[in-house]
């Protein structure tokens, strides 16, 4: 059977790298009716930061990407890491140096394997290579050796991390040599580059995934990006829900080349999921979200949910659209836009037909008589320059409470 894992270490927020890579591992091993199992890389307790379990477990909760077993603390598993250091010392293929187990890299061997992502041979010479820790004095286990363990007694098929680990491979490859065990197949994707293909930045995905969800993206849409970043679905369709990721996942779709993070390309893809959903859909995101919904007549706000779907980018927005139309954030007007505002008041207050196109009709041609642009008549009602088209947000709201945003 198939089984992959996610191992990240407490050391840091869970950014969108990561993310990926336990999407990936998700989808690989759903595809193929295998085990996504979550390990935590908890042994480098110099860098170890508090908090940072925590978010990883709740980001893969809020994402959906649920892991098969329990989890796996390494922290916990010391002793079979000191089990394995002995069988290394016995066969002296380690030594102590320091208090410390060392491994010795052979220089005579070459370390070669095919990476599945492109589908390339990487060797490394064993002259190149350098004698590494295995366990340290405190008695953890590095990196290394503990990773080498725990992916071979749990059973772990393929290897599916960022190509930052590929430089390790060799010294993996040569534990699992020692060990006489049979090493997984390897899948290093690339690495996410910037939109200016450096670093990528806090700015831009090197940020919590959590942070994502407060500022109001919906999981599909990150799941959907982030699945795209570096991975090549084919045909030309790019919005996909998770279930028909899991479908066509295929290694040997990862570009070979970087991905470059695209902020706008994210935003543009959470308006496609916004606008997908149904009014009481969006209603449930919403109310997750923490927006207060009360207070509305029930077909006051479906309509206004319905009107500001069209428009708003992220969840977060939804209150800036809305609020203005309650409590207009009042400004300083100038005498003739409070000449304007007594007029809107006069016309709309005596309306009989309190609809759309007649609201338009009183605002568009105030606008026209005074000369001005529409944002005046928006800056003299709700206090800004722009928001929801006003004929149909008046229609919603009703001749009461526009009376209240023209009162002085
Ligand atoms: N603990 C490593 C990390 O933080 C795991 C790398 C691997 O998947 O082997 O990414």
């Amino acid at each position: 059977m198939i089984k992959v894992r996610f191992a990240p270490s407490p050391t840091g927020i869970p950014h969108i790298g990561g993310i990926r890579t336990a999407l990936y591992n998700y989808l690989f091993a759903k595809h193929n009716n295998g085990k996504f199992l979550l390990r935590i890389e908890d042994t480098d307790r110099k860098r170890f930061v508090e908090g940072a379990e925590e978010s990883i477990i709740s980001s893969l909760k809020w994402l959906g990407l649920n892991w098969d077993e329990k989890i796996t603390h390494q922290s916990e598993r010391l002793s079979v890491y000191k089990a394995h250091t002995q069988t290394l010392l016995d066969k002296k293929i380690a030594y102590k140096k320091n208090d410390a187990i060392w491994i010795k890299m052979p220089e005579d061997k070459i370390f070669a394997w095919k990476d599945l992502v492109g589908n390339k041979k990487i060797s490394f010479e064993g002259k190149d290579q350098q004698d590494f820790v295995a366990l340290k004095s405190d008695g953890f286990p590095t990196y290394h050796l503990a990773n080498v363990v725990d992916d071979h007694l749990m059973g772990i098929t393929h290897v599916i991390r960022g190509q930052e680990w590929i430089s390790s491979v060799p010294k993996h490859l040569y534990l699992y040599e020692s060990f006489s065990w049979d090493p997984p197949k390897f899948a290093h994707m690339p690495v996410i580059l910037g939109p200016d293909k450096g670093k990528l930045s806090k700015r831009h995905g090197a940020k919590s995934t959590l942070d994502y969800k407060n500022e109001g993206y919906l999981k599909e849409a990150i799941l959907n990006y982030i699945a795209i970043l570096g991975w090549n679905p084919g045909g030309d369709k790019e919005v996909l829900t998770l279930e028909e990721m899991v479908k066509i996942f295929d290694i040997k779709d990862i570009n070979t080349s970087n991905p470059k993070f695209d902020l706008i390309k994210l935003e543009w893809m959470n308006g496609i999921y916004i606008r997908s959903l149904s009014v009481e859909e969006l209603k449930e995101k919403l109310k997750d979200y923490g927006i207060n919904l009360t207070g509305y007549s029930v077909r006051e706000l479906n309509s206004l949910v319905e009107l500001a779907k069209t428009r708003i980018a992220n969840l977060s927005e939804f209150e800036e659209l809305i609020n203005p139309l309650f409590n207009p954030m009042k400004q300083e007007l100038e005498s003739e836009e409070k000449q304007i505002r007594d007029v809107l008041r006069a016309k709309l207050s005596t309306l009989d037909n309190w609809n759309e196109e007649k609201i338009l009709d009183i605002l568009r041609g105030e606008a026209k008589v005074r000369n001005k642009k529409m944002s005046v008549i928006y800056k003299i009602m709700i206090g800004k320059e722009r928001g929801l088209p006003l004929p149909q947000a008046l229609t919603i709201i009703g001749k009461e409470k526009t009376m209240n945003l023209l009162n002085e």
